[in-house]
């Protein structure tokens, strides 16, 4: 099958898409990893919530209506406003990578 250029990671941008800052509760947990950049950054921490199940707890970033509470939907694309300071999970999802594409897929793009 042919390649899609319009998908090739070269040409695709986060800052026009946010396919993949959508789900449940829970979708984008904040790792040990991230504690230097909320600590730092209250553009990020502002998102970030404790979620409780029984005695677990988890950090995450807070969902409103099926996407992540850092993604502009103002009328324009979709777009994070916290990139630059984003968690790890997001930085590890790489453009053009199947999650991506599929994520993509998945919103009609
Ligand atoms: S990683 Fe892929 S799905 Fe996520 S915002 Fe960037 S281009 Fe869109
Ligand atoms: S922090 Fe940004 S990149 Fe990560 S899910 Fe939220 S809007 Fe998307």
């Amino acid at each position: 099958m042919a390649e899609d250029a319009t998908q090739a990671p070269g040409t695709l941008d986060c800052l026009a898409c946010g396919a993949c800052c959508h789900g449940d509760e829970g979708w984008v947990p904040v790792n040990r990893e991230d504690d230097a950049r909320v600590a730092s950054t209250p553009a990020l921490a502002r998102h970030v919530v404790l979620l409780r199940r029984g005695e677990y707890a988890k950090r995450s970033l807070r969902m409103v209506d099926g996407a992540c509470s850092a993604l502009a939907r103002d009328g324009g694309p979709t777009r994070c406003t916290i990139y630059e300071d984003r968690p790890s999970l997001c930085r590890a999802l790489e453009v053009g990578s199947p999650g991506c594409l599929s994520a993509r897929r998945a919103h009609g793009l």
